[in-house]
């Protein structure tokens, strides 16, 4: 289940991994050299990227960042180029140091350095895979094509699934959304290539040429699977036509957002006979997962939907379907040819990226995504300090007080529900930097020279991990982020907020900086993901991380009135010529709005119990010229300095539950007094509207 994470898309990073978007001028100088560089490190507060000729009161995003986009173009590898970025490409080219050296660490490197040595290596020796050719994936070419009925089809959907290829449907593990104490299994709604349902269902112009170029990207990679140019375009078009069905019986991206809207827990002998054709004891079997009674059947509609699609369709498009995600998901392990149309459609077409990103980085990211503990380990070693785990602890801390005041001196919650808050806030489990435990990776074989071999064993290895996880206790001392990961989350579940070491540095965490500084930049992040357990998803669980409502009537009405408020206001802001949907972004933008309030608190009381002196070094002379309140403002907008294609503007506002960067500013500073306060701004003036909306 996906909940709310800081910047769910994040930039390239993100990008690359939840829609294989990629990379790559492939300079195998850059390959093989045992050191890149490592990039420039943005500072904390950064004078050059302010335009001061802008009123702070008219457009402080402008004031702040408004010469980000001159100094920073946007790499012809990437759809963007932002302050996550900045550090994404610094964490990427250290995780290349050590990648490269468990590479060639000799005959006495430890288990995880062959693991990740010998990762990175298959994955980057291109001659190797384009000499194996369509090799590796024959055996589960041949499985589909050896189909020949549909009675077959549950096995392989099984398969499909546990390798992670998009294919019908989702299933997995997840903690019981009623009783936290429980893993339960999930089966979801699923199949689609596009991003979500929408993409499928808008009829305005951009979105009808998309799905033609999605379309010819389908044809085009059965064409390279072999199929005749004609019949490879009409098979798309019946793909096309199967996956617009299930896009039809999905649950829209809003909607999802409601926790109950995708919680029903069923018996398997009650929902197998609404869904034939997935035989599910058979799938449920052919999945490996341990046995079970009853699941969570997310979105009951859309297997309804399946059914039927799967039944009106001929099951050589139903092959063709199979065949053409298989392919497109293993396209980086593939010839060059697949690589590259991968990216001419999920990069060129979706984001106006103009370039794979180079093969090293892309490298370096899938050893990330396939053995994040091992190579996290290596990363924390370097990277991350006992003093910066430290900080962040204290600046948590402080926060969380912060919220703890916030709460009690609301003057809208009843002091029954303040009491059952401060619990849930006190249940908190804060997560710094890394795992207290490693995960053990021995049952993981990792081959030099099998790339595809290796990407599809580490993908098993994973599915078979959390799978396993039906029926057991649950480990709250999991992440699901690696360590390296340039972003943050809170976990209604678990409710436990997260920070990997890979976002605690500059400019996020900058210890040369002042207090003021990094609790505008991260402390507003920490603000930011403790909201999420009080934003409209995370305050419908309780501190156990049950959905169980703790409120009384009139405070959750007095709620709901405030979060209207907030998506209100952001539904009236627009980004490339798009509305934002405050609707979708409500979660995120009380989080942001929630954060920078506590972050400013949780400030001002450490100044406080420092007899009014700020902690940390003093400031640079150019932040020197503005009071510690304004430098944090500042800071906070710099968080969103930003560059971006109008492609990936819009593919966002369409799918991610963030408002745009620019927006993320704006928003939040038009509700702040203090904003107001600390620029001199008007009511009337533009950052200083008559009416202003607050929750936290
Ligand atoms: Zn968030």
């Amino acid at each position: 289940m996906q909940f709310p994470r800081y910047k769910a898309v994040l930039a390239a990073a993100g990008v690359a991994a939840a829609l294989g978007l990629s990379a790559a001028a492939q300079s195998h100088a850059a390959d093989h050299a045992a050191n890149v560089p490592l990039p420039k490190v943005i500072p904390g507060f950064d004078a050059s990227a302010m335009n001061t000729s802008v009123n702070p009161c008219d457009d402080f995003y402008q004031f702040a960042c408004g010469n980000y986009a001159r100094l920073h173009p946007i790499p012809s590898d990437l759809p963007e180029y932002d302050q996550f970025v900045s550090l994404y490409e610094f964490n990427t080219a250290a995780l290349h140091r050590i990648v490269v050296q468990a590479e060639h660490a000799g005959p006495h490197r430890t288990a995880n350095q062959q693991k990740i040595g010998d990762y990175y290596q298959a994955c980057m020796d291109t001659s190797q895979i384009d000499r194996d050719g369509l090799a590796p994936l024959k055996p589960m070419l041949d499985r589909i094509n050896d189909l020949t009925s549909k009675k077959q089809l549950p096995a392989l959907i099984a398969d499909l699934n546990n390798q992670d290829v998009t294919a019908f449907v989702n299933f997995g593990s997840q903690q019981d959304l009623k009783d936290a104490s429980k893993e339960i299994a999930v089966i979801d709604q699923g199949g689609l290539g596009l991003p979500n349902r929408g993409y499928y269902l808008r009829t305005d112009p951009r979105s009808v040429k998309l799905r033609q170029e999605y379309v010819q990207h389908i044809a085009n990679v059965l064409q390279l699977l072999g199929d005749p140019a004609a019949k490879a375009q009409s098979e798309a078009k019946n793909i096309m036509q199967f996956e617009t069905e299930l896009a039809q019986a999905s649950m829209g991206i809003v909607e999802r957002r409601d926790p109950y809207k995708t919680y029903h827990l069923e018996t398997v002998t009650a929902f197998a006979p609404t869904v034939p054709v997935l035989d599910v004891p058979e799938f449920l079997k052919a999945t490996g997962a341990p046995p079970v009674t009853s699941l969570n059947v997310a979105v009951p509609g859309f297997f309804t939907g399946l059914n039927k699609a799967i039944e009106d369709t001929p099951l050589s498009t139903l092959k063709d379907y199979m065949r053409f995600h298989l392919a497109d998901s293993y396209s980086e392990q593939l010839p060059q040819s697949f690589d590259e149309e991968h990216f001419a459609f999920y990069g060129r077409d979706l984001t106006g990226t103009p370039q794979q990103q180079p093969r090293w980085k892309r490298c370096v990211s899938a050893t990330d995504h396939a053995l994040g503990d091992a190579l996290g380990q290596l990363y924390v070693a370097k990277y991350f300090t006992p003093s910066q785990k430290k900080e962040a602890l204290t600046m948590v801390h402080g926060i969380e007080a912060a919220m703890q005041q916030d709460i009690e001196q609301s003057s809208w919650m009843s002091p029954a529900t303040k009491q059952k808050a401060i619990q849930k806030l006190h249940m908190i489990a804060d997560k710094i930097g890394y795992p207290n435990k490693w995960r053990s990776y021995a049952a993981l074989i990792i081959k030099p020279e099998d790339a595809l071999g290796n990407s599809r064993r580490a993908r098993e290895f994973e599915t078979a991990y959390q799978l396993n996880k039906i029926g057991k206790p649950v480990d709250r001392n999991e992440w699901f982020m690696t360590p390296p990961t340039v972003n943050a989350y809170y976990d209604p579940s678990q409710n436990t907020i997260n920070f990997p070491a890979g976002i605690l540095q500059p400019p996020f965490y900058d210890k040369n900086e002042p207090a003021a500084i990094n609790y505008g930049h991260i402390g507003a992040i920490v603000g930011h993901e403790l909201t999420h357990g009080f934003d409209d998803q995370g305050s419908q669980f309780d501190g156990k991380g049950n959905l169980k409502d703790w409120w009384t009537p009139q405070d959750r009405k007095n709620f709901d009135a405030r979060t209207a408020c907030i998506a209100n206001e952001y539904s009236s802001f627009t980004d490339a010529g798009l509305h934002v949907n405050g609707k979708l972004t409500l979660g995120e933008d009380t989080a942001d709005n929630g954060g920078v309030h506590l972050a400013l608190m949780a400030l001002l009381a450490r100044e406080a119990m420092d007899g009014g002196h700020i902690p940390g070094p003093a400031p640079s002379a150019a932040a020197a010229r503005y009071t510690p309140e304004q430098q944090f403002f500042i800071a906070y907008a710099q968080n969103w300095c930003s560059n971006m294609r109008p492609q990936m503007t819009r593919m966002l506002i369409q799918s991610d539950p963030h408002a745009p960067d620019a927006i993320r500013v704006k928003g939040v500073l038009d509700n702040m007094p203090q904003f107001d306060k600390a620029f001199s701004c008007h009511v009337g003036q533009p950052m200083d509207p008559a009416k202003k909306c607050s929750v936290w």
